[in-house]
């Protein structure tokens, strides 16, 4: 069998309060093979953004095992989990988080200084991803001069950048009107079915999990739900635990 992408074991997160430590994630195992498309959900507070900070190897968890590409991160040295971020992970935010004062083309080129390309090498690259993204005409705009649905697509082509395995995407949709970000929603799933990249999109939007393939649902920081998105899943009315993988 392939090596999974991601293997969750029994990922358990505590952090520290003033009644002791309170438990985010109760031990949530998963495992997500390269080339999936999947949407995490649940309610706020749920665990969600605790749970993409393990997966994206921001945070380790406080007790269980979490492998990416075969390769425990809990053994991994700070610099070696940075490495690890940087290389194989691109981050999607809501808010796009582009530098201001930087063109479109400067925002996507200034990933690939930390993977030592020439100048000359990084802009072309950049113009060729903001050509994938659909702006091959505005790579010389600044973020103010483009609309959220634009500047989503420079976020895109910049997490693009250093050519990673896993794209994980925090509500990206979530500062968009709906035809925008189903307009960003569709780029993601061209990315993944011509490119082949995993795609993870945290979402509470049913509307942006439907059209992935696999949609896992949590509520206080356990998985309630992990298949496929039927509409009860979607509605949050399916309570069974499944394992689409195993
Ligand atoms: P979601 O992204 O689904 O809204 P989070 O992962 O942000 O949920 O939070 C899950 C729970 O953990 C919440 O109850 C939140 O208050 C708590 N939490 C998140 N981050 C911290 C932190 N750094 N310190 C203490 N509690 C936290
Ligand atoms: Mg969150």
């Amino acid at each position: 069998m392939a090596t999974p992408l991601l293997a969750l074991d029994s990922i358990v997160k505590d952090y520290p309060s003033e009644a002791g430590t309170f438990r985010a994630l109760h031990g949530i195992s998963m495992t997500v093979m390269p080339g999936e498309l999947l949407a995490i959900m649940g309610p706020s507070g749920s665990g969600k953004s605790t749970l993409m900070n393990i997966i994206g190897a921001l945070d380790t968890p406080s007790s269980g095992r979490f492998h990416f590409a075969g390769e425990e991160t809990s053994t991994l040295s700070e610099p070696a989990l940075a490495a690890l971020r940087n290389r194989a992970i691109g981050f999607v935010f809501q808010q796009f988080n582009l530098l201001p004062r930087l063109t479109a083309r400067d925002n996507v080129a200034l990933p690939l200084i930390y993977a030592g390309l020439p100048r000359r090498d990084r802009l072309a690259r950049a113009n060729a991803l903001l050509a994938r993204v659909g702006l091959a005409e505005r790579t010389r705009s600044r973020p103010s001069q483009l609309s959220g649905g634009q500047q989503q697509r420079v976020a895109i082509a910049r997490a693009l950048a250093a050519d990673p395995r896993l794209l994980l995407a925090d509500e990206p949709t979530g500062a968009l009107d709906t035809r925008t970000g189903a307009e960003i929603l569709g780029l993601f799933k061209a990315l993944n079915r011509e490119a082949g990249v995993t795609v993870i999109l945290v979402t509470h939007d049913p509307g942006v999990a439907a059209a992935t393939d696999r949609v896992v649902r949590i509520q206080d920081g356990q998985i309630l739900y992990d298949g496929f998105p039927t509409p009860e899943a979607l509605a949050g009315a399916a309570g069974h635990h499944y394992d689409a993988v195993s």
